[in-house]
């Protein structure tokens, strides 16, 4: 089925996975227990012989339905999901990676990451923060234990880009497996097994479902990564196929052992949100460069952060790496003007955390999701303290347009 359009995956996808009924959804399989005629079968789950159940925190029907159909779209090798992106991630980074070992982390990452990376640290993982853009930076942070490097395709607020395939050249020879959050850029903005990345996370709350509904997250393997390469797979989960070596340890330690899987409520709404996925970013996208456009010619707005301009620092590789570069982009106001302020005038885009929704947002980025980081580490990131983020949703591009003008005229 790889060889038809993304839409038309996504919507065909759940009734293609035996539903005897001809019901185009899945059904919400609520059932915690499953049980079996001959006790053989039951050992065959608990043994890894048989794609059969035992205990919904591992797996149900419907958690096979959601990660069969993300593992097509990408056209990897195999997905787990988790309960909101932030278990993805965390789940996926515990299991990975022990003490003793270094991580490389984009100092340019989502708030929560970066807080997390903290407490591996805690852990006795040793993390060093890079400027993902600088790729002499990340050659000369390699060490003998380096395990993975870490860094997401499109950064928030400032919308720095990780040229991934220059990333992977770096990471390749060393064995390093390059672990890639692509929530700024799900699959149909990215291709992240053609760009090199080995494993990708996804926040699915994010654009996948797309109407803040519902927190899922997952994590997925491209392929690209010889795990037999790899010194922290236990023995245990070495057999068979290679390729499934690390997501049956993120499987086991993570998922089974600490717990966060995804309802199969939860898997119903993003399920239906995701069938259009194209069609949203389609619009946002092609809304947040007109906005940028208009913004950065606006005599009241002093810098805008968007790879769509010509003037972005990762212009060529935003064109190059993504079919849109995106639908976030930030923004500082003239300095006579203060962003809360701005933010109240608004009275069409919501004031408030998240991003990928149908809805457009704007946060104030410095007194809210990077308040706890400091002023100093806000400033490494390159976030000025009057910075304002704008995702973009789907509304009519003017409307947006509309909102933007009328608050800026507010002011002198
Ligand atoms: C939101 C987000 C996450 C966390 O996802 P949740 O589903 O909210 O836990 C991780 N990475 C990025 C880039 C995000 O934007």
């Amino acid at each position: 089925m790889k060889e038809k359009g993304f839409t038309t995956q996504v919507v065909h996808a759940e009734r293609l996975q035996n539903i005897e009924s001809g019901a185009v959804h899945q059904p919400l399989h609520q059932s915690v227990l499953f049980a079996y005629e001959q006790a053989q079968d039951l050992v065959n789950v608990f043994q890894g012989k048989s794609k059969h159940h035992a205990y919904a925190r591992q797996s149900t029907p419907s958690v096979n339905v959601l990660q069969n159909t993300l593992t097509q779209l990408e056209g990897a090798v195999s997905s787990l999901v988790f309960s909101s992106g932030m278990a993805a991630l965390s789940n996926t980074l515990l299991t990975l990676l022990k003490a003793g070992d270094h991580l490389i982390m984009s100092q340019f990452v989502f708030g929560n990451t970066s807080s997390f990376a903290k407490t591996l640290i805690q852990f006795g993982i040793e993390v060093d923060f890079v400027d993902i853009t600088n790729h002499t930076q990340i050659k000369q942070s390699i060490k003998p234990n380096t395990r993975m490097l870490f860094c997401e395709t499109i950064a928030n607020p400032v919308t720095q880009v990780a040229d991934i395939k220059a990333i992977k050249n770096i990471c390749q020879p060393q064995n390093i497996v390059l672990t890639v959050d692509n929530t700024m850029t799900p699959c149909y903005l990215f291709n992240g097994i053609q760009a090199g990345a080995d494993l990708l996370i996804c926040s699915l709350t994010k654009y996948f479902g797309g109407h803040a509904n519902a927190l899922g997250g997952a994590v997925i393997d491209t392929g690209n990564y010889n795990w037999q390469n790899y010194p922290n797979i236990l023995k245990t989960y070495q057999q068979g196929d290679s390729k499934t070596w690390a997501i049956t340890q993120i499987k086991k330690k993570g998922l089974r052992d600490m717990g966060a899987c995804l309802s199969s409520d939860a898997i119903h709404l993003l399920s239906v949100g995701a069938e259009t996925l194209a069609l949203r970013m389609d619009k946002s996208c092609h809304s947040a460069l007109q906005i940028a456009t208009f913004l950065n010619q606006h005599h009241k707005i002093k810098t805008v952060y968007y790879p769509g301009l010509a003037t972005h620092p990762e212009h060529a590789i935003a064109q190059r790496q993504f079919k849109y570069p995106g639908a976030i982009l930030s923004f500082d106001l003239i300095d006579s003007i203060d962003c809360l302020d701005f933010i109240d005038q608004l009275k069409l885009i919501l004031c408030s955390t998240h991003l990928g929704d149908n809805r457009s947002l704007a946060i104030p980025v410095a007194p809210t999701i990077y308040y706890e980081m400091g002023i100093e580490n806000r400033k490494k990131m390159g976030i000025s303290e009057g910075m304002i983020r704008l995702s973009v949703g789907i509304e009519d591009t003017q409307d947006i347009i509309n909102d933007l003008t009328q608050a800026l005229s507010f002011f002198n």
